[in-house]
C-alpha cells in the first residue's frame, strides 16, 4: 500500500520529483520496520547523530543525510530530510549544542533534502536559507510547493559564507542530478558534502537523464576544489577523496564507453561490460544490494540504469522516471541488451516491510 501511495504521489507530481530519499541506517544495520515511518513519510526516523569530524556531525535516515556544523554564533544545517523529521533533526542537535540554528543550505530540490525545511524555520524565523538560483526556480516550479520550505537567498556558481573558521564554501556547476545541485565544502574540517550527485557509493541517479552533464560537473568539481580528505555522500555514505576521483572517472568512463557502444550499434550491455573490466571500477558495480538500500538496485543495475539513460540522450529521446528508480525502465528497456535482471528491482523483502521505490 505504502508502494501505491509512494508511486501514486510521484506520478501526479505531489512530489517535486521521481526523488523518493529511503532508509539509510549505518551500513551494516538492519533496516528498520516501514511501520516506524514518521507521518507523511515512507521512511524510517533518522538514527543518532554520527560525529565525522572536528565540528561536523551526520544524521541518517529519514531522507537524504544532514549535516550539522556547529560554529562560533550557531549552527548550519545542510540539507533537512523528508517533511515531519524537523523535530528529529532539532532533537540530535540538541544533544551536541544548545546554540540555534543560523543556517539551511539546501544541496538540491527533491524532497527527501528539503522537507523539514519548514519547521526549522518556524523555530529559528531569522534562519538564512540558501540555495543554488536553479534549486531555488526548480522548487517554486512546482505549483503544489511549501512556500515555507522556499530559499531565502540564492547564489549561482560561488558563495562563501563566513569567515576564518565558519567559512564554507559552496559551488554549484549546473545541471547533473538536478538543474542545479550544490556541493558544500567546510575547509576547517576538509570536508566536502556531495548532496546526490554521490550517494551510497554508486552511479549517480539521473531522473531527469544529464549523464554527460553529471561526467563533466563532477570533473569541474574534482578540480576546483582543494584540500578536502572527507567526502560525504548524500545518502549513507562517508567517502573519501580518493573516492570521489574514482567516481569521476567511472562517470566519465561510463557515458565515452555508452558513446563508443551506440556509435557500434551495440547494446549498452557492452558498455557495462567494459566498465566491469576495470578493478578499479569493483566497488562502484557490486552485484549485492547494499544494507540500507533493500528497495534499490544493485550499483551494477544502477550501472546499466545510466548506461540506458545515456543511449536515449543520443538518440534524442525524452529521459523520463513515471515512478521512482527501484522500478523498470519502461523507455529505457527497448534498447536491449542489456541483462534484464539488472534492470529489475530487487526481490522483495520476505519480512514485513513493504518494498518501496526509492531513489538513492
Ligand atoms: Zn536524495
Ligand atoms: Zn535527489
Amino acid at each position: 500500500m505504502k508502494k501505491h501511495l509512494i508511486i501514486a504521489l510521484l506520478v501526479s507530481g505531489s512530489l517535486s520529483t521521481a526523488c523518493v530519499a529511503q532508509p539509510a541506517p549505518t551500513a551494516g544495520a538492519p533496516a528498520r520496520p516501514a511501520a516506524a515511518a514518521p507521518r507523511g513519510s515512507p521512511l524510517p526516523p533518522p538514527t543518532p547523530a554520527e560525529h565525522i569530524t572536528g565540528n561536523v556531525y551526520k544524521i541518517f535516515g529519514g531522507g537524504g543525510n544532514t549535516l550539522v556544523i556547529v560554529q562560533d554564533a550557531g549552527v548550519v544545517l545542510v540539507d533537512t530530510k523528508m517533511p515531519d523529521n524537523g523535530q528529529a533533526i532539532l532533537d540530535e542537535v540538541r544533544k551536541i549544542t544548545d546554540k540555534p540554528i543560523t543556517t539551511i543550505i539546501n544541496t538540491h530540490s527533491h524532497p527527501d533534502h528539503i522537507g523539514s525545511t519548514d519547521f526549522i524555520r518556524a523555530q529559528f524565523p531569522n534562519v538564512r536559507v540558501i540555495s543554488s538560483e536553479a534549486t531555488k526556480t526548480e522548487i517554486t516550479a512546482n505549483p503544489q510547493h511549501n512556500p515555507a520550505v522556499v530559499p531565502n537567498e540564492t547564489y549561482t556558481g560561488r558563495m562563501t559564507i563566513g569567515e576564518g573558521a565558519d567559512r564554507i564554501e559552496l559551488y554549484s556547476f549546473g545541471r547533473s542530478h538536478t538543474a542545479g545541485d550544490t556541493f558544500v565544502v567546510v575547509p576547517s574540517a576538509r570536508l566536502l558534502f556531495m548532496g546526490d550527485v554521490m550517494a551510497w557509493n554508486m552511479a549517480p541517479f539521473l531522473p531527469a537523464g544529464g549523464a554527460m552533464e553529471i561526467a563533466d560537473v563532477v570533473e569541474q568539481l574534482v578540480a576546483t576544489v582543494k584540500d578536502v580528505d572527507i567526502v560525504v555522500e548524500g545518502h549513507g555514505h562517508v567517502n573519501d577523496w580518493a573516492g570521489l576521483q574514482r567516481m569521476a572517472k567511472f562517470n566519465r568512463a561510463l557515458v565515452t564507453n555508452a558513446r563508443a557502444a551506440y556509435d557500434r550499434g551495440d547494446a549498452p550491455g557492452t558498455a557495462v561490460a567494459e566498465l566491469q573490466r576495470n578493478p578499479d571500477f569493483a566497488v562502484l558495480l557490486d552485484t549485492k544490494i547494499k544494507p540500507g538500500l533493500e528497495y534499490g538496485n544493485t550499483p551494477l543495475a544502477r550501472a546499466h540504469m545510466n548506461v540506458n539513460v545515456a543511449f536515449q540522450e543520443f538518440a534524442g529521446e525524452p529521459v523520463g522516471f513515471g515512478v521512482a528508480n527501484g522500478q523498470p525502465l519502461a523507455q529505457t528497456d527497448k534498447h536491449k541488451g542489456s541483462n534484464p535482471a539488472d534492470t529489475a528491482p530487487p526481490a522483495a523483502p520476505q519480512s514485513g516491510a513493504a518494498a518501496q521505490p526509492h531513489a538513492h
